[in-house]
């Protein structure tokens, strides 16, 4: 279905900021979209104009009881000037999925589609150019009735902006040094974990300020018991062994990446031995001492793979491949990046015209 979308274009066109000035989410476009959901009514009023400031009342459930999920994917403009989106249908059924575990209305998924090629195609000029740099597309949806009793809201938003964002990497990929937390807890069987809700990033805060103040980039999150492994930071995690490579299987509290399931797609079309499956601390630690542990790295939209170069656990630390990049993290990360930028063919379909 095809919706109608009320387009305002801005009257100013800023000046777009250099390449190296970028940084991530720091700049936003000229346009912004909305639609608001009515329970009764359905979705409405669906624009594109002007980026601008929200209205809300002050007793808008999302400033109370954090009804609040979001969304990132990227546009890219890849070698011959084609601006091209990754995977979006992924990210719009995703959205769908953590609106049904908040109790909000889940937002069409021809609607959130459209509204981003349309949206895209509007601040087309906004796409940087250049290997490593992209338009960072940010869907949000939050509860916006003014009600203070504890029940879902009757009334959403949900929005779209968009940020130029920086290339990740200056000079090729680096290692990280992770914090494995073993106070700190980011989800937990039944909870939101699995959903991307802003929520969690909230609970995920402290962790990884220590984390910061002791010299780690981000902390390696474990399960209940502190000892099954679930996340890295904001990312999905892979441990490559000498014969087999983990990542934890999606147990409820995971939030299942789109970097994540292409990883494992294209570990699987390289024939190479891939697990989902729960991996413990006790069997990191023990393979780190076989010298059986060989790479550890993170995924996410942002950074694509996150190398990893050293972990911190209970006073001991475990440097991994020397901290240097290892070959499986360097061919994934080129893979990837070489089919977003068009330079690699796209033989697993995730690249789409705008
Ligand atoms: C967004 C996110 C990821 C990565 O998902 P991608 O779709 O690959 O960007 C992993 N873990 C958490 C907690 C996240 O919020």
């Amino acid at each position: 279905m095809t919706y109608t979308i009320k387009k305002t274009v801005s009257a100013s066109s800023r000046s777009l900021p250099a390449n190296e000035k970028l940084g991530f989410g720091q700049y936003f476009t000229d346009h912004i979209f909305t639609v608001n959901y009515t329970e009764g009514e359905g979705w409405h009023s669906a624009e594109i104009k002007p980026y601008q400031n929200f209205s809300l009342d002050p007793g808008a459930s999302v400033f109370h009881y954090g009804q609040a999920l979001f969304e990132g994917l990227k546009a890219f403009r890849q070698k011959n000037g084609r601006v091209v989106l990754y995977r979006p249908e992924f990210n719009a059924r995703r959205i769908q999925e953590g609106a049904e575990r908040l109790c909000m209305a889940p937002p069409p998924l021809d609607l959130t589609l459209q509204a981003v090629r349309e949206l895209v195609q509007v601040d087309e000029r906004w796409v940087p150019e250049g290997k490593g740099t992209s338009l960072y597309i940010r869907p949000t949806l939050i509860g916006t009735e003014a009600f203070l009793g504890v029940r879902p809201s009757r009334t959403y938003l949900y929005f779209i902006m968009l940020s130029p964002v920086g290339a990740y990497y200056g000079e090729g990929a680096q290692t990280v040094k992770i914090w494995v937390e073993d106070h700190y807890l980011r989800a937990a069987p039944g909870g939101l974990g699995a959903v991307k809700a802003g929520a969690n990033y909230a609970g995920s805060l402290k962790a990884a300020f220590e984390a910061k103040k002791k010299g780690y980039a981000q902390v390696l999150w474990l399960d209940t018991a502190r000892e099954g492994i679930e996340e890295v930071g904001t990312m999905n995690v892979f441990f490559v062994f000498k014969n087999e490579i983990v990542t934890p299987a999606l147990n409820g509290s995971i939030l299942p990446g789109g970097t994540r399931d292409c990883v494992i797609q294209l570990l699987k079309a390289w024939n190479l031995p891939l697990s989902e499956r729960r991996l413990t601390m006790t069997e990191v630690v023990s393979a780190h001492k076989s010298g059986e542990l060989l790479e550890v790295f993170g995924t996410g939209t942002a950074a694509v793979i996150s190398p990893v170069g050293e972990l911190a656990h209970r006073n001991e630390k475990y440097v991994i491949n020397n901290a240097q990049v290892g070959p499986l993290s360097s061919r994934l990360l080129q893979e990837i990046t070489g089919i977003q930028y068009g330079e690699k063919p796209d033989n697993m379909g995730w690249i789409e015209p705008v």
